[in-house]
């Protein structure tokens, strides 16, 4: 960029160029990683404001995780700088509709400030229907029917239209998911999948909530249904980006359909190779099929490669060719080969650890950051031992996406208060606050409270309401105290919301008055100093989200929002957006490194990349070995993961037990993809020796190593290979011990296992212990 507030086209190539400055019409750019999608879709909202003149309100760009669309408007803002990008809407398609939902909740025909549920919600009223409907667990299990549900919903279809699907019988879904099912031992009945939805869509709206997928849905249905709300959106919105279309739903699709079909300015970008949502509905075939089914669509194909080495491409490249279901493209970079990937295969999950963070650790004394480190995973638990390892060793790092912030315990009570006081009808919040702390109302008296408010018709706080004031006579009246107190708090903080104004004001209202810091104290001692700083945390968000001055949207609707409209909007950004869950980083310290999932990485790139647990049942995941295509599926995430490194990559595996028979899993089919020439394996007992792939099989690559537990050293694990050098252990420096407690080092000593800490903890049953470091923790 430059410094006239334009983006710099001269930085594209000519291919990039041309998309860039793509004129009026249907687009597709279609290219693989790192091959400037993104920097396309940037400077192409820069060039449509800055050279076209569109007004920056009438571009709506769409993204597929809160992290790319932060990083967008980042660039974005680099281009042309914040003022003329402040009103570009560049959101996920969730939080794109849940913000316009907001605003025509009537005419969706909600109640404002209605809820959205999350997926424990979800399944609890789920669990209330088949309930309801004496459905036993054997022929309809809850999992299954919340995940039909959800796929009915990402297909666009209302439980009316679901009904016809079945009549007309030629959804190939439902004949696909017969099978599926009866390899689970679940009888196939869509009529009564289609029933539990049915009564599932009724009582959410009584309870004037909605769960994620609804959002999509019930904004595309209205769009459908009110030619006023759709003309008034189509007037707004003129131009359409999409990144990361492959992985579109059917449901985003249409929506996105609908709302360009009056300009037809709709711009997609993606990489048919990088799909990988086809288990949330996404369809790579609507980017493959783009062209022919919108007409005058101009396709435009990027092929140079501009983010990583000549070694990493060959290696993606080496894999993902296995894939039968592809387009073909081609790509190519100038970039030197650069060095090697490194392989190397450990016993267990801790050597595994132990080698990466050694990896790094010699990295950063070769005067590399933390942050140009991102170890990526197949499945969240896995990062487990790789905390574990990188705490003990005081090396900073940073997960996403693994908690949401608000799926955190004390956040999630917290706010299911907040919901329940927005939003009375809120039965899933109710049930979470009523005996949280407790009252005295177990799950008996909860029953009994659910069965007489549905023969009342009534909402559960209504009926209890009801009790407390003695309007009502109950078995449950008699042990009512608790709940007298919960009810008169619950109106007045219901009062005051609208009264003050003042959604951090009522927070502080129910922490003290449900008095959730001694609750937190004795139901979490171990670790409430954590836990109350998330409460503190919650409550400077509310702050910093009441001072917020209200984008464009907000000051159009020109009266100032009341108490409950600020809460509702804060609860909603606070659900949809993703957190990063920071550990053990100094606040504000950018230094760090990465770890996720593969599929969260998506769209980003980092220097240096180290993918982790490379084995069968782990990547390929166990449930995809017996399906080709899952298993495309998973080879298109070891591409994607691949293709996130720049300039270093290193794989790593271990003998894991598998899930089935706890034998040692075998090395992944995906690492033999990789042409062997790209490759530097590093030998378990001789370093730096190549060894040929195809040629070793699993059983003599790994050299069992037997582990040998006595006495107090049950905590200690003997292990061969743990010569690493270790971040400063000094005299007098306070540990921590899982079992011990705290102690003080008063000796160190360096031994084939690392280093032998002399420890005086400071519970005297306990007394002086030699330990290994790994077993401790610096505090
Ligand atoms: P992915 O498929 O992983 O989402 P992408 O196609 O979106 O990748 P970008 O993230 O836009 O690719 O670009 C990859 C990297 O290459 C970025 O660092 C970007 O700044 C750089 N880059 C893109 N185009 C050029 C160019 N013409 N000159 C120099 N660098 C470029
Ligand atoms: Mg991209």
């Amino acid at each position: 960029h430059n410094q006239t507030g334009t983006p710099d086209l001269t930085l594209l190539n000519k291919a990039q160029y041309d998309a860039c400055t793509h004129k009026d019409g249907p687009a597709v750019v279609y290219a693989g990683a790192g091959s400037g999608k993104t920097r396309v879709i940037c400077s192409r909202i820069g060039w449509l404001i800055t050279e076209q003149g569109v007004p920056p309100s009438s571009i709506l760009a769409v993204t597929f995780t809160n992290k790319a669309a932060k990083e967008m408007k980042e660039r974005i803002e680099s281009y042309i700088g914040g003022q003329k990008s402040k009103n570009i809407i560049v959101s996920t398609f969730h939080a794109f509709c849940a913000r316009f939902l907001r605003i025509y909740s009537h005419e969706a025909g909600y109640q404002p400030g209605f809820t959205i549920y999350d997926d424990n919600d979800q399944k609890s009223l789920l669990k209330d229907i088949l309930k309801q409907l004496n459905v036993p667990d054997k022929l309809l299990s809850l999992n299954t029917v919340k995940s039909k549900i959800d796929k009915i919903k990402n297909q666009g279809h209302t439980p009316e239209e679901y009904l016809q699907e079945i009549k007309n019988n030629k959804d190939y879904t439902i004949k696909e998911e017969r099978n599926q099912l009866r390899n689970f031992g679940e009888h196939y009945d869509p009529e009564l999948i289609q029933k539990v939805y049915e009564l599932y869509q009724r009582q959410m709206k009584q309870q004037n909530a909605m769960d994620f997928n609804d959002l999509l849905l019930i904004m595309y249905k209205l769009l459908e249904n009110n030619p006023n709300v759709l003309a008034s959106l189509q007037n707004r919105f003129r131009y359409f980006l999409i990144d990361e279309f492959q992985d579109t739903n059917p449901i985003q699709f249409k929506l996105i359909r609908i709302l360009s079909s009056k300009t037809k300015n709709l711009f997609i970008v993606g990489d048919d190779d990088q799909s990988i949502y086809s288990w949330r509905g996404a369809e790579p075939s609507f980017i493959l099929n783009f062209d022919k089914e919108n007409e005058n669509t101009k396709v435009y194909k990027l092929e140079e490669n501009y983010r990583s080495s000549n070694t990493i491409i060959g290696a993606a490249t080496g894999v993902i060719k296995n894939n039968y279901k592809r387009a073909d493209k081609s790509i190519f970079t100038q970039k030197t080969n650069g060095s090697k990937i490194k392989f190397k295969s450990c016993d267990d999950s801790y050597s595994e650890s132990r080698f990466i963070a050694n990896e790094i650790y010699s990295a950063i004394q070769n005067d590399e950051k933390f942050s140009d480190f991102c170890i990526l995973y197949r499945t969240n638990a896995q990062s487990r031992s790789l905390e574990d390892e990188l705490r003990r060793r005081m090396m900073p790092y940073i997960i996403y996406g693994s908690v949401r912030f608000y799926e955190r315990a004390e956040i999630k009570i917290l706010l299911a208060y907040l919901k329940l006081i927005i939003n009375p009808t809120d039965e899933a919040s109710f049930q979470k606050v009523i005996n949280t702390p407790r009252r005295g109302f177990g799950d008996k008296a909860l029953q009994n409270l659910k069965d007489l408010s549905l023969s009342r018709n009534e909402t559960l706080l209504k009926t209890m309401t009801e009790i407390v004031y003695g309007t009502i006579e109950n078995e449950i009246s008699r042990s009512i105290s608790g709940i007298k107190e919960f009810i008169m708090s619950y109106q007045k903080w219901r009062n005051n919301i609208n009264e003050h104004n003042k959604p951090s004001q009522i927070l502080a209202d129910i922490i003290s008055d449900i008095k959730f810091e001694a609750y937190l104290k004795t139901t979490h001692p171990e670790d409430f100093d954590e836990r109350w700083l998330n409460v503190i945390e919650l409550r400077n968000a509310i702050i910093e989200f009441e001072n917020f001055e209200y984008d464009e949207e907000f000051i159009q609707n020109e009266k100032p929002f009341t108490g409950i409209e600020k809460l509702s909007r804060f609860i909603e950004q606070a659900m949809l957006t993703i957190e990063p869950t920071v550990v053990n980083v100094q606040q504000g310290t950018a230094n760090a490194i990465t770890l996720m999932t593969i599929h969260s990485a998506k769209g980003l790139e980092f220097p240096n990349v180290i993918i982790a647990g490379l084995e069968e049942g782990v990547l390929p995941h166990q449930n995809s070995l017996d399906s080709p295509e899952a298993i495309e599926e998973e080879r298109r995430l070891m591409y994607v993961a691949i293709t996130r490194a720049k300039n270093k990559l290193t794989i790593t595996n271990c003998k894991r037990n598998r899930y089935k028979d706890f034998l040692p899993a075998q090395e992944s089919r995906f690492i033999s993809e990789i042409p062997f020439e790209f490759i530097d394996q590093i030998d378990t007992i001789n370093k730096n020796v190549k060894k040929e792939f195809g040629k070793i099989n699993a059983e003599n690559k790994f050299i069992d190593k037997p582990r040998i537990f006595k006495g107090d050293d049950l905590l200690q694990k003997e292990t061969n290979h743990s010569n690493e050098d270790t971040p400063t252990w000094r005299k007098g420096q306070r540990v921590n011990h899982k079992v011990f407690g705290e102690g003080i080092i008063r000796e160190i000593e360096k031994s084939s296992q690392g280093y032998r800490l002399k420890i005086k903890f400071e519970r005297s049953s306990v007394g002086e212990k030699t330990l290994i470091h790994t077993y401790v923790n610096p505090i």
